[in-house]
């Protein structure tokens, strides 16, 4: 009985004094030009959902919530003009998509800033679904009560039965109209098409004798609804397209754009384009440029030294044109695109199977299902009959399915939102000629990206490929952690002309030195190449001597470990002589799987890396440490403005801490196959060390297994100023100076320009870490460092001088870091690390380093 109206009650959403709508001092509110409502003067500052339904839109500044269940929908906007704070003052409880009970929290917020900052605190409760309000209670009172009914409104959802589905009302083409474009305008409002300037526009266009939609960043609304377009979530400068059908389709499509240029009540810069503003090249004040002809600079993230030819990877597209030339050409090429990228998934999951990269032939596997799935190309196929560009139906179609999965509550349905865009990308790429790197490589590669993720270098073909370079990208980033374990030179922040060269120029790439000679005279390959036979001569040097002790010339021995993040890591680190496993990155085992391991599967993997290590190589296994830089695909985080400065590290399990238990059980269960230790990442206070800590020592307990030892990664600033405290409670520290260094000098890690900039070996690192060991040895406790630092060997004297007892490096530094300690004694290293503390600058250490 889907048309019998019921009375449906909206409770009270805010404590505070209910008034009338119309005492709002804002006309769009106050005039009912987004429907009939409520205002609630707050004395609380917890918004409470006042119906079960369904979270369908919330602000990107977090001042206004839509909840919708069958044909109610109620917008919920706290405060006037707050949309101007972006997001301070506002904590979300809920996210897009929750399906939340009644009166349970939705956002927590600042009354106090939003009195002192906005128009006023009073907050609207907006019925956007077009039904009148009965009022339940007298206006101006104070209600205190969120279980009372405030007001009720005519539905069809029927009050006995559970909450009805949602029902999209936004988004939807309700009827087959003819659309036409006619008309596209720039946004000119700060704050783009919120609450207030989208009932303006949607006031515009219900009173035309047209059909409306819009369209702007992929998305396509109803131009008549006002959640609809605030839907499209559109910014200052963004391009709003209009669609109109019926005999007003001109008139209102200029009455829109007029609208819209005039601000829809609010002050806007009379601008109707943004001026393009020209970036004149400049010569940063601290540039590095070789100025040696045929020289190119760049900075080492895996160091070696390669000859080899350029094959460059352009991943900035063209643009996407909307034209079609053609439907029997623009379906041929759509058609072909696809199969050709099935065709290049099938080769990728043919080598990684060869290579036993099963995990990872898998999430390929999935892409090749994705594209034969038909729902995929449904919609394109039908844009391109409709005559548009199959680039622009395709990737039109990709992202609205990535965007509609990444929503999903399922976490496993939303992380298919990132194979999805994965896959999109690679037949956008062959739609509009771009090479997507998937073609056949020659030996001796060396492939220029602009910058490359994690999982990219894990995909490369190593067979092809012997040297990687990109413009962007940081030396510590964890695409460069993982060349390095892959003894593949990569050098970073390479200078920009390198972009210019042709595929196929030769080039002798020197990562230790940050070099690269283009187009080499054949006297300079030779001597290259004699210089590459000398350095792999010296490494089997080294090689031979791996399995001895590293001991200084006076006698101290420093424990070399090795860090790893895979079984075949292990195997590789005992025979390079590792003496233990500084830090086991446990993310790097789960990052190809699509679905999170179980505890047992956890469980089996850490037991045979303790197996292969040995009862005599203790093996720190650090809990997962993802965020950042590093996603896990089965793991969707909320986007966040600054994912360094965001839940990372030890915060995930902080948040989520049944993931954080299965690992830590699969870890304790396994302890009594080897010599087990656990270290937490990114601890930053005392109370997040001692949360985990009591979470170990609980399933400790259950499990019934003895004193596993504990320790943290100090890596944030405030862990190496406080670490007297933490020392307290822990075994032992391990210094991540990758992150530290990104913390204390303020850069990002993988900051595309200021790789230079981020060096460890700056004094401001060294004073922390000689704070760190200082706190250490007054509890007792020892320090190893496991960030890159640990890794290069003219660093050995400073960090042995500062009292680091353990290094932690990649696998292929082992041998070379283990003679590194020999030949240094630990009187003179003590005074290096000394004078070290007191340079000025990351150059002044280099220089002391070199003089010595
Ligand atoms: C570090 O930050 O130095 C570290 C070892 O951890 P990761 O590089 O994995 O962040
Ligand atoms: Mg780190």
């Amino acid at each position: 009985m889907k048309d019998q109206k019921h009375e449906f009650s909206i409770q009270l959403p805010l404590k505070g004094i209910v008034q009338a709508v119309t005492e709002l001092p804002d006309p769009v509110f106050a005039e009912k030009m987004m429907g009939d409502g409520i205002a609630i003067d707050p004395i609380d500052n917890v918004l409470h959902a006042p119906f079960a339904g369904k979270i369908t839109q919330i602000h990107s500044s977090h001042h206004a919530v839509t909840l919708q269940q069958g044909d109610v929908e109620l917008l919920m906007h706290i405060g006037l003009d707050s949309v101007a704070l972006k997001g301070r003052g506002f904590e979300l409880h809920v996210a897009e998509g929750d399906q939340v009970q009644a009166g349970q929290p939705l956002i927590t917020f600042d009354a106090d800033l939003i009195a002192r900052e906005c128009v006023s605190v009073q907050s609207a409760f907006i019925i956007t679904s077009g039904q009148e309000i009965k009022p339940t209670v007298s206006f101006d009172g104070v209600q205190s009560d969120l279980a009372q009914t405030v007001f009720t409104v005519p539905s069809s959802n029927d009050p006995s039965a559970a909450p009805a589905p949602f029902e999209s009302t936004a988004n939807v083409d309700a009827e087959p109209a003819q659309y036409e474009v006619t008309g596209s305008v720039q946004i000119p409002n700060v704050t783009g098409l919120h609450a207030r300037p989208a009932a303006r526009l949607a006031v515009v266009v219900r009173q035309a004798d047209a059909k409306v939609r819009f369209k702007a960043n992929g998305n396509t609304c109803d131009g008549s609804s006002v959640t609809g377009i605030m839907s499209l979530k559109t910014k200052l400068g963004d391009l709003l397209e209009i669609e109109a059908a019926g005999d007003d389709a001109q008139q209102v499509t200029a009455d829109i754009i007029a609208a819209i240029k005039a601000g829809l009540g609010e002050e806007v810069t009379a601008v109707t384009s943004f001026p393009e503003v020209e970036l004149v090249k400049e010569t940063p004040l601290l540039q590095v440029k070789s100025g040696d002809d045929g020289v190119l600079l760049g900075f080492t993230a895996s160091p070696g030294r390669v000859i080899g030819k350029l094959v460059q990877h352009n991943k900035t597209l063209p643009e996407v044109t909307r034209k079609s030339i053609g439907l029997a050409e623009e379906r041929a090429a759509f058609k072909a695109s696809v199969k050709a990228s099935v065709q290049d998934l099938q080769s990728i999951i043919e080598r990684m199977t060869e290579q036993g990269q099963e995990e990872l032939a898998d999430v390929f596997n999935a892409h090749v299902q994705l594209l034969q799935d038909p729902e995929l190309s449904e919609k394109p196929l039908a844009d391109i009959a409709g005559g548009q560009s199959a680039a622009w139906s395709w990737k039109l179609a990709y992202e609205a399915q990535a965007e509609t999965l990444a929503k999903m509550d399922d976490p496993l349905l939303a992380a298919r939102a990132a194979d999805v865009r994965d896959v999109g990308l690679r037949v956008l790429k062959k739609l509009l000629g771009v090479d997507d790197g998937t073609e056949v490589l020659q030996e001796g590669t060396i492939l220029l990206q602009e910058d490359v993720t994690p999982s990219e270098v894990v995909a490369l073909d190593l067979s092809k490929i012997v040297g990687l370079c990109t413009t962007h990208g940081g030396a510590s980033s964890h695409a460069a952690i993982i060349a390095r374990s892959n003894n593949l030179p990569y050098l970073v922040n390479v200078e920009e002309a390198i972009k210019d060269l042709e595929d196929g120029t030769p080039l002798l790439l020197d990562a230790k030195h940050g070099k690269i000679k283009v187009s080499p005279s054949a006297e300079e390959q030779t001597a290259f190449a004699l210089k590459i036979e000398n350095a792999s001569k010296q490494a089997e040097e080294y090689r031979r001597d791996a399995h001895k002790p590293a001991i200084t010339t006076d006698g101290v021995r420093v424990e070399i470990a090795a860090n790893i993040g895979s079984l075949e890591d292990a195997e590789k680190a005992v025979a390079a002589g590792a003496e233990a496993v500084g830090l086991l990155r446990s993310e790097f085992l789960y990052m190809e799987r699509l679905n999170e391991p179980t505890e047992e599967e956890q469980a089996d993997i850490i037991g045979n890396i303790l197996e292969v290590m040995g009862k005599d190589r203790p093996v720190i296994i650090r809990t997962l440490d993802v965020g950042g830089d590093k996603p896990l695909p089965y793991m969707p985080m909320p986007a966040e403005e600054n994912p360094f400065l965001g839940v990372r590290g030890v915060r995930i399990g902080i948040e989520r801490p049944s993931i954080l238990r299965r690992q830590v059980r699969a870890i304790i269960s396994q302890a009594h196959k080897g010599h087990a230790r656990i270290m937490y990442p990114m601890i930053s206070a005392l109370d997040e060390l001692r949360a985990v800590n009591a979470l170990v020592r609980e399933e400790q307990k259950n499990l019934g297994v003895e004193h596993v030892e504990v320790g943290i990664m100090i890596e944030v600033p405030s862990a190496a100023l406080m670490a007297d405290k933490l020392a307290e409670e822990v075994d032992f520290f391990s210094i991540g100076t990758n992150d530290l260094t990104q913390y204390v000098m303020a850069i990002d890690r993988g900051h595309p320009a200021l790789a230079s900039r981020a060096d460890a070996l700056h004094p401001a690192v060294l004073r922390m870490i000689d704070m760190t060991v200082k706190a250490a040895e007054k509890a007792g406790k020892w320090v190893g460092v496991c960030g890159g630092l640990a890794s290069q060997p003219e660093a050995v004297p400073i960090l042995i001088g500062l009292g680091v007892k353990e290094l932690s490096v990649s696998v292929p530094a082992l041998p070379e870091i283990k003679h590194k300690v020999r030949t240094v004694s630990m009187a003179d290293s003590i005074s290096i690390a000394k004078a070290a503390l007191e340079c000025a600058d990351t150059s002044d250490v280099k220089n002391l380093l070199r003089s010595q």
